[in-house]
């Protein structure tokens, strides 16, 4: 039987405002789609935090056996500086800044991100589509909104029409504002712009003619809108209709309720059932961003190299500070907060390696199931990480109990208990043992060592055929060896 049927979910739908109980559309498959970065530059550590809190959704959906489809796009066109449609393309400017091709930026900073994720365990989408991918579904979208009545033309550009729009649907529904109000406090400062009303958003906009980033439409030369795109993609992998919608809160409005209003203009019908919206990581109380310098860079966390950073922290570390919190809570980065976390990890971790060595005796006086049970309501609360994390430490407690003869456990109960707490480290919040990854390394050292050893036995022997022997083959798997005074010592390439 899957997990899923025994476990309940409940999700903080940002809709509704409310926990509600997660029933998927399609029993024991779950759709879901996350808003992914605009690749202009690298990704600093408060995006990290957004895509770690979806990577462990994901995690917890895989490990109660549901089928996922996890969508999470990549921005490469339409991101206008400031959100303001009469803005310069992200990308575009930044090309422009650096005279480097737009798809250049785009390359080295998708392979930036890539690696990132890569660093800190994160688990690959199953499709993962770019904007400029999608330029065909766009114009689609852009042609049967203009057929409803809610797009207009002006000037080779697409708008859409927010004041028709409400007329029959509620423009506001996620982000709870109001129409009448957003209008009454908005003027048009310029008065040169070609929309209806300062609401109105673009769907397409007509290219300038230095504008390098541009596609041919049936209205003009140019580029789609940021919030079309997310459309266009979660509805071509995951159909007009699915479960879950994701990304971090500030992309609530206008990028969500936008994306919400185009959808229910095309098909007559709400996209989405679950809006999950992840809060913010701030640096000294402000919210971390690349466009105010007030940020960190994951890189930075795992050299040291930032004045803010006492010395490096690990991936894992970072990991587990980032998950002591719950998604929906806003998270403040400081050193101290993050060597305590590395403190907590140390002795999660000492905890995992210990259980392998537990003996099992009699049975014991702790309710090993009921422990279980209590980790899956943490994790169905919403995926409550802090609290499966406080879980955690309970199983740690009893961990060094039996360790110290204090308390027994049954031979079934021991395989269940390590199962269920190596489930719950690795599989859910995906926390790597690093201290094994140093166990590797020092075991490498001890063989590389024993080898040294043995060549200088071998030289001592005037056997100098082995001793290259020995010397060449470490060169070839990419170790070089160095003698010096000291002896000799080695490096890997
Ligand atoms: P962007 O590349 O700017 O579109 O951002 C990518 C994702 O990171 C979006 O889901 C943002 O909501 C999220 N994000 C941006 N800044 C922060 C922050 N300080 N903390 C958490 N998430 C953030
Ligand atoms: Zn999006």
């Amino acid at each position: 039987m899957p997990l899923y049927s025994s476990q309940p979910l409940k999700i903080y739908n940002s809709l509704s405002g409310e926990k509600e109980d997660f029933k998927p559309i399609h029993d024991g498959n779950v759709g879901m789609y996350v808003c992914g970065p605009t690749v202009y530059s690298n990704v600093h550590l408060g995006n990290v935090r957004t895509f770690m809190s979806f990577d462990v959704i994901f995690r917890y959906f895989l490990h109660l056996d549901y089928k996922v489809r996890y969508v999470r796009n990549i921005t490469d066109v339409g991101h206008i500086v400031d959100d303001v449609d009469e803005g310069e393309d992200k990308i575009a400017k930044k090309a422009r800044l650096e005279q480097l091709e737009p798809m250049e930026v785009v390359q080295r900073y998708t392979v930036d991100f890539h690696n990132i994720l890569k660093a800190f365990n994160f688990l690959p989408p199953s499709i993962e589509p770019t904007a400029t991918g999608h330029i065909i579904e766009q114009i689609e979208i852009i042609k049967k909104i203009i057929d409803k009545g809610i797009g207009y033309v002006a000037n080779g550009s697409v708008y859409f029409d927010v004041v028709k729009y409400n007329e029959t649907n509620n423009y506001g529904i996620l982000s709870g504002r109001n129409i009448d109000d957003m209008l009454a406090n908005t003027r048009d400062l310029d008065g040169q712009s070609d929309k209806r009303n300062p609401q109105d958003f673009a769907l397409w906009k007509k290219a300038e003619p230095e504008h390098i980033m541009r596609w041919p439409s049936p209205w003009s030369d140019g580029f789609p809108g940021w919030h079309l795109e997310c459309t266009a993609m979660s509805t071509k992998y995951l159909g007009n209709h699915f479960d879950i919608h994701g990304g971090g809160m500030d992309l609530k409005f206008p990028h969500h309720e936008c994306e919400i209003a185009q959808n229910e203009a095309c098909t007559g019908q709400a996209p989405v059932n679950y809006w999950m919206h992840a809060n913010m990581l701030t640096l000294n109380g402000k919210k971390m961003a690349k466009s105010t310098g007030n940020n960190i860079l994951p890189g930075e966390i795992l050299s040291g190299d930032n004045n803010i950073l006492s010395k490096p922290f690990s991936a894992s570390v970072t990991r587990f500070f980032m998950l002591q919190a719950h998604y929906r809570s806003i998270l403040d980065f400081s050193d101290d907060a993050i060597v305590a976390a590395e403190k907590g990890y140390k002795r999660l971790m000492e905890a995992v390696d210990a259980l392998p060595n537990l003996t099992a005796g009699n049975s014991s006086s702790i309710d090993f199931a009921a422990w279980k049970q209590l980790c899956y309501d943490a994790m169905n609360d919403d995926f409550n990480t802090p609290i499966l994390i406080a879980q955690l430490f309970e199983a740690v407690r009893y961990v060094n109990l039996i360790k110290d003869g204090k308390e027994t456990i049954s031979a079934t109960d021991l395989a269940d208990f390590t199962t269920a707490v190596n489930a719950f480290v690795f599989d859910v919040l995906g926390l790597s043992d690093e201290k094994n990854a140093d166990g590797d390394n020092d075991k490498l050292e001890g063989v590389v060592n024993m080898l040294i050893g043995m060549r200088n036995q071998a030289r001592a022997d005037k056997n100098f055929a082995l001793s290259d022997q020995i010397r060449d083959q470490l060169i070839a798997l990419g170790i070089q060896l160095k003698d010096g005074k000291e002896g000799t010592s080695f490096s890997i390439q």
